[in-house]
């Protein structure tokens, strides 16, 4: 019997379609390109079992999808270190407050969201104006002061999307927030997206999604180069087999899905489109101290820093370790500078920088440990792709419709909580979805 559905990609999203569908019969065949599942999530033990989360590690309280399937799978969840308030780290050196009118700032922004629907953000009455003005422009005129458009920018195209404030349209901001529900539900940490971690790390989910599916359902190591379809069927590609099917998921982030041949070629819109959703690009590296000797000067080790290489620092600790995990973040021209530095100076550049946080000590920690989504060639950037400014209004209403038999999935086509792991999850859902309404079920 010919598998009925192939899922491209065993990430959250595509093994949420997988399951849906064989959760109403319907047989489902997942192809990874790589040699694990999970996809953006990846989870690293040092020697004394400190997790270290490489990929995607949070999740909070109104994501109802992955909160749903971590309690399904009795995989628990413990709160994230807070041991006293974020500061910022101002250029001259000064840790403060943020500044006073941010909160006004994103009030503002938040209104904006509330007339975006977040399934079709190119129907907002605003929509061509906001998708034609970038973050960085529309924060000259909206914040007060210079300080303050600074922290906005690094902190929302940098924090939520891993990009410069110039790279990121108002649209793309205002439909994110909406997505997630507003600042403070993206940004905080207790009642926020940063508010808990997973046992085990994010993958530990992965794997039960996986092994729910049964042992033949994902083959591993197996990228899909070509995807045929014609009044009969689809045909998958990989650089060994060809599986036939009735209907293919692709869930990979859309830059990933234009690198894939599709015969008949793509329509021109939605392949104009997969090359206009570029990754994010973040540097996400892990500090190793024997203790977290900044709780004890009375410091967080939660930041966020208006200059230098560095955007956000978190203190990664985990309950069952003493050992102390800084957590830093870089993002847009930030990371990319610091790509183009030897891993020598890279390091001595990302030790400065946290030690400007929390202490000269953080320049000596037993173990440095980074990971460069952007040079993964199945993931190629993070935390997610986004549309370039005036890419929504142009090319937006392609994201998810269907091309015959291919349906799109992945964190990028999802409406709530979109470029997180729940997002992810409801993509994956909807693309099933859309499959067995169409055969019937
Ligand atoms: C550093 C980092 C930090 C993050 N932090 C958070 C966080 O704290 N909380 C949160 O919710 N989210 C976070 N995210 C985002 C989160 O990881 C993603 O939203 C989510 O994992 C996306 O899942 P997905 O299934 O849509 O895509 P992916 O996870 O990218 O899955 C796609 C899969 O497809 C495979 N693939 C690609 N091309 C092919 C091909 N041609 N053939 C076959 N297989 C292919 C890939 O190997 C991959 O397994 C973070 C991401 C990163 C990288």
């Amino acid at each position: 019997m010919a598998t009925e559905v192939v899922v491209v990609g065993a990430g959250f999203s595509g093994l949420a379609a997988a399951l849906t569908l064989a959760r109403a019969g319907v047989r489902a065949r997942v192809l990874e390109a790589r040699d694990r599942v999970g996809g953006r999530v990846l989870t690293r033990w040092l020697a004394d079992g400190t997790q270290l989360d490489l990929g995607a590690q949070w999740v909070g309280p109104t994501q109802e999808r992955v909160n749903g399937l971590l309690a399904r799978y009795g995989i628990g969840t413990f709160a994230s270190a807070a041991y006293g308030p974020s500061t910022v780290l101002f250029p001259d050196g000064r840790h403060a407050g943020a500044p006073e009118a941010a909160g006004r700032v994103l009030d503002l922004l938040d209104a904006y969201a509330e007339r975006v629907d977040p399934a079709a953000p190119w129907a907002a009455a605003q929509a061509v104006e906001w998708d034609r003005t970038t973050l960085a422009g529309w924060l000259r005129t909206a914040a007060p002061d210079p300080a303050t458009a600074r922290y906005l920018g690094r902190l929302l195209a940098g924090g939520l999307l891993a990009a410069g404030p110039d790279e990121i349209s108002l649209l793309q901001m205002a439909f994110y927030l909406r997505s997630g529900g507003g600042s403070r539900a993206l940004l905080a940490m207790a009642g926020g997206a940063q508010q808990d971690r997973v046992v085990g790390g994010p993958p530990v989910l992965a794997e039960a999604l996986a092994a729910a599916l049964g042992p033949d359902a994902v083959r591993l190591g197996a990228p899909v180069r070509a995807i045929a379809q014609d009044h009969a069927g689809v045909v998958v590609h990989t650089d060994t087999d060809r599986v036939e099917a009735d209907a293919v998921v692709v869930a990979v982030p859309p830059t990933l899905a234009g690198r894939i041949r599709y015969d008949p070629p793509l329509p021109a819109l939605r392949d104009a489109l997969t090359q206009r959703m570029p990754m994010g690009s973040a540097f996400k590296v892990h500090a190793v101290y024997p203790e977290p000797f900044w709780r004890a000067d009375g410091r967080s080790g939660v930041a966020v820093c208006l200059a230098g290489p560095v955007t956000e620092t978190v203190d990664n600790g985990t309950p069952d370790s003493a050992r102390g995990v800084l957590t830093a973040f870089s993002y847009g021209p930030e990371a990319n500078a610091l790509r183009r530095m030897s891993p020598g100076e890279r390091r001595a550049g990302l030790l400065d920088a946290l030690a400007a946080v929390v202490g000269p000590a953080a320049r000596r920690p037993e173990e440095f440990v980074e990971y460069d989504w952007s040079a993964d060639e199945w993931t190629r950037g993070c935390f997610c792709g986004a549309p370039t400014p005036g890419s929504w209004c142009g090319y937006g209403p392609e994201l998810r419709r269907p091309v015959g038999r291919v349906h799109w999935a992945g964190t990028e086509t999802a409406t709530r909580w979109a470029g997180y792991l729940d997002g992810a999850i409801e993509a994956g859902e909807r693309a099933a979805a859309e499959i067995l309404a169409g055969a019937g079920r």
